[in-house]
């Protein structure tokens, strides 16, 4: 499922890798939630991250969150227009919303949801085609990228 065919930068590419080879060593060293991000401004990676939310008790804390909120203190900026998130599983609901707040306009992420189980949303019949609708394409959104390296991660009906 992509909105477009998005072209990947090289950095976005290498940013990718990165986030899917973190979300496998946190899988093979058998932590419980696997979930990784990054983010990307003017060329470089600003933030990269994994889900929090066990360690903190703290449910707003997934992947894409902590890498957003470490990107804008990096950046100095809570605006990171022209920024790309990058994330290992399908950004949920409060990461994209978080994502738009933020003002980020692209994202790029591995796991895609038809392709793992509906607990890994809290609103599962929504899906991301229906976000990108209801904010007038107000981003760019591709799928399915590496996602041949994360997929053993979710395989199994997960906890996020
Ligand atoms: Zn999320």
């Amino acid at each position: 499922m992509t909105a477009k065919q998005m072209t990947m930068t090289k950095v976005e590419q290498d940013a990718m890798r990165a986030v899917t080879d973190h979300a496998c060593a946190l899988h093979a060293a058998g932590r419980a939630i696997v979930f990784t991000a990054a983010v990307v401004l003017d060329g470089q990676v600003i933030a990269t991250a994994r889900n929090e939310v066990s360690d903190s008790d703290d449910p707003s804390r997934h992947a894409e969150v902590v890498a957003i909120a470490q990107a804008a203190k990096a950046a100095g900026d809570r605006d990171l227009s022209g920024a790309t998130l990058l994330a290992s599983c399908q950004p949920c609901e409060m990461c994209l919303a978080t994502m738009r707040w933020a003002g980020i306009g692209r994202v790029i992420f591995a796991a895609q949801q038809e392709n793992i189980a509906d607990t890994y949303f809290r609103f599962p019949k929504l899906k991301i085609s229906d976000f990108h609708a209801a904010c007038d394409r107000a981003f760019d959104f591709f799928g399915g990228v590496q996602e041949e390296r994360v997929a053993h991660i979710y395989a199994a009906k997960g906890d996020a």
